[in-house]
Order: structure tokens, then C-alpha cells, then sequence
């Protein structure tokens, strides 16, 4: 028996959003299920920078939950759920495109010891059949700190986010599909977008699980 099985033998399964026991082949509650079937899809108001976003829904309730439980109790079990959420709101992709993701600050990678948004995007790439860079062509410097500092402080301080030396080799004249988990204020999209654009992008569209509105 393999120990996963075990496991359930001691650890009744509980939906990661509301904790109400499920069946250990399903990965959330039917309620939570059919609540985020419900969300609305926002599209409006792009940040400086994009051409156009899609966020699955509102940063709120049970999307915010669910996003909080893939990040900060590391259940990456659930990246294709949320992947896959990402993709049916997203529509098709340019064929020429590239799937870039948001990088990750250094420091936050390391404490968390995984990054979220590297493995949505991989889920992603698979599942659009839209190719990701084997390498970084965005690298992101400094603590990245954007949490906690409150919508002024965030806007005013947009991380430091630059192309690599071999991003307009790999980017240029191409749409991309830039990829991060939410949107708080923008800043970061704006910054990862500008640097795209200066890299050679002919075209920078966003896609996030969330957007705070
Ligand atoms: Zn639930």
C-alpha cells in the first residue's frame, strides 16, 4: 500500500479550503467546487504596460483561500486545479507566444522552498501547449517585500524586475503570456511588462489566478 493510501487511513481527507471531509479522490469540497465554477472573470483595467489581463476571479472567499493553501501550506497538490481555473478564463494563445512568469524574489523562493508562480506557469505551459523559456529572461532583485506594505507603498515601490542578457534573443517580436498568481496593485506587472517591452515583446498580456480589486 503505497504511504498516501496510509495515510488516509488515519487522516480523514479534508477540503483545503473549507476543511469539511471529502472524498479522498476529490481534491476539494463539491461546495467549494461549485463556488468557484461561479467567479467572475475580470478582464477590465489592465496595468500600464499590458495589452490585456484575465484574472479567474476576485481576491476574495473561496478563490483566496484556495490560493493561500497552494502557497503558504506548500499543497502542491493543487497547482493544476488552479492551473487549469487560469487556462479556461485565459482563451487561446498566440501561436508564436511565450509563457513568461512573474519571477520570484530570491529570498521569498528560499524561505518558502518552492515558487508558486514557476510551477502555475509550467501547469500552464502544458496545458496550452505554449511554450516557457528554459531560461530566465526576467530576473527580479531585492527582498521583493510587497506584502504588507499597503497599496501606497507598493505603487511606489515596484520591484526591481530587468530583462536577462539573452531575453531579446528569446522574446523578441513575440506575444507573451505573462503569468502570476494575483494582482494586488499592478506594480509588479507593470514592471515585469516594461522590461518584457523593452526586451523586444511585441505584445505583453497578463494572466492571474486573483486580482484585489
Ligand atoms: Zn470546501
Amino acid at each position: 500500500m503505497d504511504p498516501g493510501r496510509i495515510a488516509n487511513l488515519f487522516v480523514p481527507s479534508r477540503c483545503p479550503v473549507c476543511r469539511q471531509g471529502v472524498d479522498p479522490d476529490s481534491l476539494l469540497c463539491g461546495e467549494c467546487m461549485r463556488e468557484l465554477n461561479r467567479s467572475r472573470v475580470l478582464r477590465a483595467d489592465p496595468p500600464e504596460g499590458v495589452d490585456r489581463i484575465t484574472s479567474f476571479a476576485d481576491h476574495e472567499g473561496i478563490p483566496r483561500h484556495l490560493l493561500a493553501a497552494f502557497k503558504f501550506r506548500h499543497l502542491t497538490g493543487l497547482v493544476g486545479l488552479i492551473a487549469g481555473f487560469m487556462t479556461d478564463a485565459a482563451g487561446l494563445p498566440d501561436e508564436h507566444g511565450l509563457l513568461v512568469p512573474v519571477p520570484p524574489a530570491r529570498l521569498r523562493t528560499r524561505m518558502r522552498g518552492f515558487d508558486p508562480v514557476g510551477l502555475l506557469a509550467d501547469e500552464i505551459s502544458a496545458l496550452i501547449d505554449l511554450p516557457r523559456p528554459g531560461e530566465a529572461v526576467l530576473r527580479r532583485r531585492g527582498s521583493g517585500r510587497q506584502r504588507g506594505r499597503g497599496r501606497t507603498g507598493r505603487l511606489a515601490n515596484p520591484p526591481d524586475i530587468r530583462p536577462s542578457d539573452d531575453a531579446g534573443r528569446i522574446i523578441g517580436g513575440r506575444e507573451i503570456l505573462l503569468v502570476d498568481d494575483v494582482m494586488t496593485t499592478g506594480a509588479t506587472l507593470s514592471t515585469a511588462a516594461g522590461a518584457l517591452r523593452h526586451a523586444g515583446a511585441a505584445s505583453v498580456v497578463a494572466l492571474t489566478f486573483t486580482r484585489r480589486l
